[in-house]
């Protein structure tokens, strides 16, 4: 097993996509199971911290670590199987999001979970269970994951499977050969919105969803058995601009009424948002934005060539009676055209990283969702608060599921501690109208102090107390989700 401990050698593993960074002296890459039970029951007896490393793209310094052993699992990097019959494939953690797209593209078949950084694991993503533009119509990684392989911060290997066990209510109980786990599910409610914020609970809940979404904090997931679907045949994608804003939204209202409806031919997966600002920030690459746009929004639907002219005639019907720009709609219906609409989408995050690194310092950006009834109050609430406050700032993201990242764009010290104070007050809000401080970047490191005013501190007791059933000598991933402290109480 190839160990580093060379500071030029390890500094990159110690932060992440946000730059948040930590320390440690050395970092481990195993190449199979056994090596990281190894390590994890060496470090169980010594009472050494843990913390998981994959592609390090997380936003929350969920794999930074603080002190301790830095396992990578930049090795397990196989495709074990693909099966075209059943539909599934098996890898290993450490295999990337591209990596598993090409090839299971090129067996013309189809894994829809999409998060914006395909750098990403497999492993991170499930960890995080992050999500997409296209969750709109297929929902989070959560959807997609049959089968888990996790090693126990104990060293046990766990082998969990969709529909093998169930809570009882509350109380789940996990049987490894002859050991039994019984596990006390916290009992809050989660929002019903897009949410990746705290363990998964639910009355009666399948058990594997407990892992998934942990962040790394309750096993270290080696092995994983992924649903996957046919590739679609065609895919329809168009990019529509607006001149009011208001005409944005009741766009959106429309589409997806029509879009969850039974008698309409739309379909979409996915719903994208960019505001005046995102696309003024765009005008020089993409000279063809039409002037006097205040928003545009991004969509796209698999069909099959039968039902082609049906759909862009309800699309483009939708859109005319919404008040979009009809002189000047993007559609793209070939592979081709449709990479130049992404890689459109693509340059908004990128130029707004570019702004922000020019003046090195950090964005601040929210990744709050509301239930769909809530979601103009908040728009209208989070915007007017920004403009209140002179900060500049660009809004994008997955209108579908009102789940939008308001990024403020600091000048100066002085600014971003006036942005980090309104993220605090913006996440409040989110919370107060039914919504969740995260719908896919999960809490890590950095959010844990909104976590704990989201769900108050019996529900995060309730959390740690969970985590200590597999991890009573707290060494795993300490400090994600909810503060060590939480974990000395209990
Ligand atoms: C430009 C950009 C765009 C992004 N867009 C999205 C988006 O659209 N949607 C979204 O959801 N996220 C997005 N992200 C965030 C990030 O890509 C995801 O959180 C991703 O899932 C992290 O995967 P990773 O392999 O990089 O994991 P890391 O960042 O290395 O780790 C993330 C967390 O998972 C844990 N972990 C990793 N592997 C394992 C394992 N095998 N077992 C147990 N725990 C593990 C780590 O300890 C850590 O807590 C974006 C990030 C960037 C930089």
């Amino acid at each position: 097993m190839i160990k580093k401990n060379d500071i030029s050698d390890i500094q990159s593993y110690l932060s992440d996509a946000a730059n948040i960074t930590g320390n440690c002296s050395f970092v481990l890459f195993p190449e199979n199971t056994k090596e990281i039970q190894e390590i994890i029951i060496d470090a169980n007896k010594n009472k050494t911290p843990v913390t998981i490393s994959a592609a390090r793209t997380g936003l929350t310094g969920g794999c930074v670590p603080n002190n301790g052993i830095l396992i990578s699992t930049e090795k397990l990097n196989n495709i074990i199987s693909i099966d075209n019959i059943k539909k599934s494939a098996i890898v290993q953690a450490g295999v990337l999001l591209s990596e598993l797209q090409n090839n299971v593209e090129s067996k013309k078949l189809f894994y829809p979970p999409d998060p914006t950084e395909t750098n990403a694991t497999i492993g991170g993503t499930v960890a995080t269970n992050a999500s997409g533009a296209r969750t709109f119509k297929y929902g989070p990684t959560r959807n997609f994951i049959e089968e888990l392989e996790i090693i126990l911060p104990t060293g046990e290997l766990l082998k969990i499977k969709r529909g093998q066990y169930f809570a009882n209510n509350f109380d789940g109980t996990i049987t490894l050969s002859d050991k039994k786990w019984n596990l006390p599910i916290p009992e809050y409610d989660m929002p019903n919105v897009k949410h990746a914020a705290g363990y998964f609970c639910k009355k009666n809940m399948d058990l594997i969803d407990l892992f998934i979404g942990s962040e790394g904090t309750l096993g270290i997931i080696t092995n994983i058995k992924l649903k996957l679907l046919d590739l679609p045949e065609n895919i329809l994608s168009i990019i529509i601009f607006f001149e009011k804003e208001n005409d944005i939204f009741s766009f959106v209202k429309n589409i997806k009424e029509k879009s969850f409806g039974e008698l309409s031919k739309i379909d979409l997966r996915e719903i994208e948002f960019f505001d005046e600002n995102s696309l003024n920030l765009l005008k020089d690459e993409f000279s063809n934005i039409p002037s006097n746009s205040k928003g545009a929004i991004w969509i796209e639907q698999e069909y099959t060539p039968d039902v082609e002219d049906e759909i862009i005639e309800e699309i483009t019907e939708t859109i005319l009676a919404n008040n979009g720009n009809e002189e000047n709609i993007w559609f793209a219906m070939n592979d081709k055209e449709r990479k130049n609409l992404k890689h459109f989408r693509h340059s908004i995050p990128l130029a707004t990283n570019e702004i922000i690194s020019g003046r090195n310092l950090q964005k601040v950006g929210t990744d709050t969702a509301v239930p769909d009834y809530k979601f103009q109050d908040f728009f209208n609430y989070t915007k007017n608060l920004i403009i209140e406050n002179n900060l500049q700032y660009v809004v994008y993201g997955h209108i579908g599921n009102s789940h939008l990242h308001f990024n403020m764009l600091p000048k100066d010290e002085k600014e971003f501690q006036l942005a980090k104070k309104l993220y605090g007050i913006i996440c409040a809000k989110s919370v107060e109208l039914g919504g969740t401080i995260s719908a896919e970047h999960g809490i890590g490191k950095l959010k844990t102090d909104y976590l704990l005013k989201m769900f108050g501190e019996e529900n995060i007791k309730q959390m740690a107390k969970l985590k200590k059933v597999f991890d009573p000598n707290m060494i795993l991933n300490i400090g994600n989700i909810f503060d060590k402290h939480f974990l000395e109480k209990v």
